[in-house]
C-alpha cells in the first residue's frame, strides 16, 4: 500500500486517534479523538507532518500521491456536508490550520472561510438569506488570505477596515458598506501581487504551503527554540469544514479551560463572543465576555445567560473532555445558529500553581494516581509556587530582559545602594536594588529589598544564589541596562529609570518592566503542595536538605521539608558588625594571644548562631562548615573604607593597607582560603569547633537532640583532613569535659577539588562524610571560575559548544564521573560513609537525577528548592525523566 499521507475525520469515524500526535501534530490528534468519542466536530482531514517534513527537503514539492489523496479526501467532506468546494450555489468553504506536535499557540498560520470567491459569496448570500454574513466572511478571507499567504502586512488592511467601520463591528455594517470593503481588501491585493485567487483549489494549495512555511516563521522559530521544541517536527495541516460563529445573534465563538488556568480551581472557565468567528477572540481585537459566573467574573452578558441550552451542552461536553483526556483542556468552540461545534481541545498551559492544585485535585476524584500526580507536575516549576505572580491581566511594559535568577514578582522604587534601601524600607516603602553586581556588604539591602536587579553575573553569581536562599525575586546579568551610579539612574534602551522611580520585576522570566503591576498571592495554598510532596517523599530514596546559616532560614527549610542541614556557611555570621569588628582585628592582630583575644569576641555570637540552628532542627542533622573563603573579604577594599576602619579599630591606614598587601591574591578562588586557613591560623577552627560544641551541650541541655557534623572545606591532601581532624576532636573533647557532657558529632569533609576525588580513598580514612561541594567542584574542574566565564559563555553558548552553564545545570559526564569515581573509592576505603551533595546543583533536576542514580544518601539546596528536589528525587526513583 502507498504510504497515507491523509488522515480523516467526520462523523463519528476517524482515521487517527489522540496518540498520533507526532504524526497529525497536536491539533489534528485532538480532532480525530473527539470524532470518535462522538462529538460534534465539523469533518475535515489531516495532511501528516510526514508531508510538512518532505516539503522542506524536497524543494517545496508534496510526496507523490499526496495530493490525490487530498482531492478524495476533500470529496468526502463534501458528501458529508452536502456542499461543493468551489460549487458558486452551495459552496463548502474550509479551514486550513496550522498544528504542530507540540502545541505553540498562535505562533503558526491559520487560514479561515477559504473557498469563497466573487462567485461563492454570492450564493452563499442566497443560500442562507443572510448576506451581510456572507461578505463578512469574504472580508475575513481575502483579509487573512492577504496576510497569511500573499504576504501583505496585515496592517493595510486594518486601516482601511478602521476607515470604512468608523467604530462600528464590521459584522454589523450594512451589505452595500461590507461589499464596499471587501472591494477595497480586495484593492490592496490586486495592487500588491495581480489579482485575488479565484480558484477555491489553488487557494488551498497556496494556503496548505504558507501553512508549511510558517513553521519556519521567525515566531515559531523562537517559540521552538525558548520552549525546547525540537526544529525537524514539521507541522500538520488540518483541513476542515467551516461552521459559522458570524451568522447574527444566535451564533457565536469561544475559548474554554476546563478549570481556571491560574490557580487550578475546578471552575469552567472562558470566554466567547456573540456573532464573530474564532480569531476574533484569539487576537485580542474584541473584548470578549466571560462564559459564566461561577468564577466570579463581572461584565456581560454571559454565554450561560444568552444561550442557556447551549452552555449547558459545552458544559458536559467539557466534563466529558476532561475526564476522558486526564487533564485539564483548553477548548476552542463555534455556535453556529444555535448549533454547538467542537474545533479544538488540548492539555491547557497553566500556572506552576494550578499545575500542583490540578493534579491533586484530580487524586481526589480518583482521575489521577498519586504517582500520575507526581509524575505529571515538573519540577522546577514547584520553585515558583510559593512566589506571588504578576497580574497576568494587568497591562505590562517590558524594558529590558536578563537572566531569570530568583522566580517571583517584586515591585518597588529604584535604589542603587544598600542604604537606601534600609531606608525605604525603614518608612515600609517597598525597594527594588538595582546594582551593577552584588557583594557581601549589599546584603543587608538585599535582605530589605523586594527585589534585585544587576547587571552583571549568571545564575550563580553571588546576588543570585543569595536571592534564591532568601526566596527574593532576582534578575541578574540584566546586560541591557546601563547603571549609572553617579547620576543615580539606569538606562534600559530609551527609557531612563532614576533613583524612586516604581519598577517591576519577574525573576521567573528575566523580565523588568516600567512602573508597579500588580501581584496576585500564590493561588496554590500549601495544602496542595504539601500533599503531592508527602505523595513524593514515600518514593524518594535520596533525602532532601537545605543549606541555611541562620536559625530562621533553618526553621523556614524545615517547615518545606527539609530533613536536615546540608552547609551552614559560617562565614555569613562573621558579617554581623561586632563579629566582623572582631574579625579585623584577629587579621591585624600581631600573635596568637592577640588572635586569639579578638576570636573570643566572636566565640559568643557564633555559639547563639549555631544554638538557633540547633534548636531550629532538633532532631536532625546539620553540618556545619568551618571558614572557607580567605581573610582579605573581611577587610575593606575601598580607600575611604580604609581609613574609616583603620580609625575605628586604631591602628594607622599604612599598617592596614600593608596587611592588606600581604593579603592580596591574585586569584582567591585558588587562594589562601579552606582548610588552608585552618592550618595556618589554627585559632580560627578552633574558635568555631568551640562555639559549636558549646551550643550542643546548651541545647541538649534543654532537651534538644542535636546531630552536628563538622565539615571541613577545601580539602586535596588526605593529610591536610587528617590534621584539621585532630585539631577539631582535641577542641570538641576538651569542651565536652568542661561541660561533662556526651555528644555523637561526625568530622567530614566537603570534596570540591578534583584531587580529592581522586585520591578518595585516602581521604575517606579521615572522614565520616563526604559532601560534594559542586558549584566550585565543576569551577575547578573545568578550571574557570563563575565570576570569568560571563566574558566567553555567551559566543561558547551561540557556538553550540557549552549550551546550558554546568553551574545551573550539573555536568554529569564531567565533574559527574569525578563525583562518582569518589563516592566508588570513598565507600571502598569504607563502607557505610555518609554521602551528599551541597552545592546549587542540589536543587536542579538533572543533578538530583545523577546523584540518586549514583547513590548518594542526600542533597542539599536553598530552601526555596527543597520542594523542586523533594519532587526531583521521586522523580529520579520513578525514571521519570
Ligand atoms: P491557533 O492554533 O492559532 O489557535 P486555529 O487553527 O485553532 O489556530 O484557528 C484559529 C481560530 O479559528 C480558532 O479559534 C478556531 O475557533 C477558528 N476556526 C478554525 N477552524 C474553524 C472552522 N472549521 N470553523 C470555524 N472556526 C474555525
Ligand atoms: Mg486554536
Ligand atoms: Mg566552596
Amino acid at each position: 500500500m502507498s504510504t497515507r499521507w491523509v488522515y480523516e475525520f467526520g462523523s463519528g469515524r476517524a482515521d487517527g486517534d489522540g496518540s498520533m500526535k507526532a504524526l497529525l501534530g497536536g491539533k489534528g490528534a485532538g480532532l480525530a479523538e473527539m470524532t470518535r468519542l462522538g462529538l460534534p466536530v465539523p469533518p475535515g482531514f489531516t495532511l501528516t507532518t510526514a508531508v510538512c517534513n518532505h516539503w522542506f527537503q524536497h524543494r517545496a514539492s508534496l510526496p507523490e500521491g499526496a495530493w490525490d489523496q487530498v482531492r478524495a479526501a476533500l470529496a468526502r467532506v463534501e458528501e458529508q456536508t452536502g456542499k461543493g468546494f468551489g460549487d458558486p450555489t452551495r459552496p463548502l468553504l474550509v479551514s486550513v490550520r496550522s498544528g504542530a506536535p507540540a502545541s505553540m499557540p498562535g505562533m503558526m498560520d491559520t487560514v479561515l472561510n477559504l473557498g469563497l470567491n466573487d462567485q461563492a459569496v454570492v450564493g452563499l448570500a442566497e443560500r442562507t438569506g443572510n448576506a451581510t454574513f456572507a461578505w463578512d466572511s469574504y472580508r475575513r478571507f481575502v483579509t487573512m488570505f492577504g496576510d497569511v499567504v500573499l504576504d501583505i502586512h496585515p496592517s493595510r488592511f486594518q486601516r482601511v477596515t478602521e476607515t470604512v467601520c468608523a467604530g462600528r463591528r464590521p459584522q454589523d455594517l450594512d451589505v452595500p458598506t461590507l461589499q464596499d470593503l471587501v472591494a477595497r481588501l480586495k484593492g490592496i491585493v490586486d495592487e500588491q501581487v495581480g489579482t485575488f485567487p479565484q480558484d477555491p483549489v489553488e487557494q488551498l494549495r497556496l494556503a496548505m504551503e504558507a501553512v508549511f512555511r510558517s513553521f519556519n516563521g521567525q515566531r515559531a522559530r523562537y517559540y521552538r527554540k525558548s520552549h525546547g521544541i525540537p526544529d525537524d517536527c514539521g507541522t500538520a495541516v488540518n483541513v476542515q469544514a467551516m461552521v459559522f460563529g458570524n451568522m447574527g445573534p444566535t451564533s457565536a465563538t469561544g475559548v474554554a479551560f476546563t478549570r481556571n488556568p491560574k490557580s487550578g480551581a475546578r471552575v469552567f472557565f472562558g470566554e466567547w463572543l456573540p456573532n464573530a468567528q474564532g480569531e476574533d477572540v484569539v487576537a485580542g481585537t474584541h473584548t470578549p465576555l466571560p462564559i459564566n459566573r461561577a468564577g466570579g467574573a463581572s461584565g456581560g452578558p454571559t454565554l450561560e445567560e444568552a444561550m442557556p441550552a447551549v452552555y449547558a451542552e459545552l458544559d458536559g461536553l467539557q466534563r466529558t473532555l476532561e475526564t476522558h483526556f486526564r487533564d485539564m483542556q483548553d477548548i476552542e468552540f463555534t455556535v453556529e445558529e444555535g448549533h454547538l461545534y467542537l474545533l479544538q481541545t488540548r492539555n491547557g498551559k497553566r500556572t506552576p500553581a494550578a499545575a500542583v492544585q490540578i493534579v491533586v485535585d484530580m487524586v481526589d476524584e480518583g482521575l489521577l494516581g498519586e504517582e500520575d500526580a507526581i509524575r505529571r507536575v515538573k519540577a522546577s516549576d514547584l520553585e515558583m509556587v510559593l512566589r506571588p505572580v504578576l497580574d497576568p491581566d494587568a497591562k505590562k511594559k517590558v524594558i529590558a530582559r536578563g537572566l531569570d535568577a530568583s522566580p517571583g514578582a517584586a515591585s518597588g522604587r529604584v535604589v542603587f545602594h544598600s542604604e537606601e534601601a534600609q531606608e525605604l524600607a525603614d518608612k515600609g516603602e517597598a525597594a527594588i536594588l538595582v546594582r551593577l553586581e552584588t557583594s557581601p556588604e549589599d546584603i543587608q539591602g538585599m535582605t530589605v529589598a523586594r527585589g534585585i536587579l544587576t547587571s552583571r553575573g549568571g545564575q550563580t553569581s553571588h546576588a543570585a544564589v543569595v536571592a534564591r536562599g532568601m526566596g527574593k525575586p532576582c534578575v541578574v546579568g540584566c546586560t541591557e541596562i546601563l547603571v549609572d551610579y553617579g547620576r543615580q539612574l539606569f538606562y534600559a534602551g530609551d527609557t531612563v529609570v532614576r533613583r524612586g522611580d516604581w519598577i517591576t520585576i519577574d525573576g521567573g522570566t528575566g523580565e523588568v518592566y516600567e512602573g508597579e503591576i500588580p501581584t496576585l498571592a500564590p493561588p496554590t495554598d500549601a495544602g496542595a503542595m504539601g500533599r503531592l510532596l508527602a505523595w513524593a517523599d514515600a518514593r524518594a530514596r535520596l533525602k532532601v536538605r537545605a543549606n541555611a546559616d541562620t536559625g530562621a532560614d533553618a526553621a523556614h527549610a524545615r517547615m518545606l521539608g527539609a530533613v536536615g542541614i546540608g552547609l551552614c556557611r559560617t562565614e555569613h555570621m562573621f558579617f554581623e558588625p561586632t563579629a566582623l569588628r572582631a574579625m579585623r582585628q584577629m587579621i591585624l592582630a600581631e600573635d596568637e594571644r592577640a588572635r586569639q583575644r579578638a576570636l573570643n569576641l566572636v566565640l559568643p555570637i557564633q555559639r547563639a548562631d549555631f544554638l538557633a540552628i540547633f534548636k531550629a532542627m532538633d532532631g536532625l542533622p546539620v553540618t556545619i562548615r568551618l571558614l572557607d573563603p580567605p581573610l582579605h573579604e573581611f577587610l575593606p577594599s575601598r580607600p575611604e573604607e580604609i581609613s574609616a576602619v583603620a580609625t575605628d579599630l586604631g591602628v594607622r591606614v599604612d599598617v592596614l593597607t600593608e596587611r592588606l598587601k600581604q593579603l592580596h591574591e591574585s586569584n582567591p578562588m585558588m587562594g589562601h582560603r579552606g582548610c588552608r586557613i585552618g592550618i595556618t591560623t589554627p585559632e580560627v577552627y578552633n574558635t568555631q569547633v568551640r562555639a559549636l560544641v558549646e551550643a550542643a551541650c546548651l541545647a541538649m541541655r534543654e532537651g534538644v537532640v542535636v546531630m552536628p557534623e563538622i565539615m571541613i572545606p577545601l580539602v586535596s591532601m588526605p593529610a591536610e583532613l587528617e590534621r584539621c581532624r585532630r585539631q577539631c576532636e582535641e577542641t570538641a573533647e576538651a569542651v565536652l569535659a568542661e561541660y561533662g557532657m556526651k555528644l555523637p558529632y561526625r568530622i567530614g569533609t566537603m570534596i570540591e577539588l578534583p584531587r580529592a576525588c581522586v585520591l578518595a580513598g585516602a581521604v575517606a580514612e579521615h572522614a565520616d562524610f563526604f559532601s560534594f561541594g559542586t558549584n566550585d567542584l565543576t569551577q575547578m574542574t573545568y578550571g574557570f571560575s563563575r565570576d570569568d566565564m560571563g566574558k566567553f559563555f555567551g559566543e561558547y553558548a551561540s557556538r553550540g559548544i557549552l549550551a546550558t552553564s554546568p553551574l545551573a545545570v550539573f555536568d554529569t559526564e564531567g565533574v559527574g564521573a569525578l563525583v562518582r569515581m569518589a563516592c566508588e573509592r570513598g565507600r571502598a576505603a569504607k563502607p557505610g560513609l555518609k554521602l551528599g551533595v551541597c552545592g546549587e546543583h542540589g536543587g536542579d533536576p538533572t543533578g538530583v537525577a545523577f546523584f540518586h542514580a549514583i547513590g548518594l544518601d542526600y542533597v542539599s539546596c536553598s530552601p526555596f528548592r527543597v520542594p523542586v528536589a523533594r519532587l526531583a528525587a521521586a522523580h529520579a526513583a520513578l525514571g521519570v525523566l
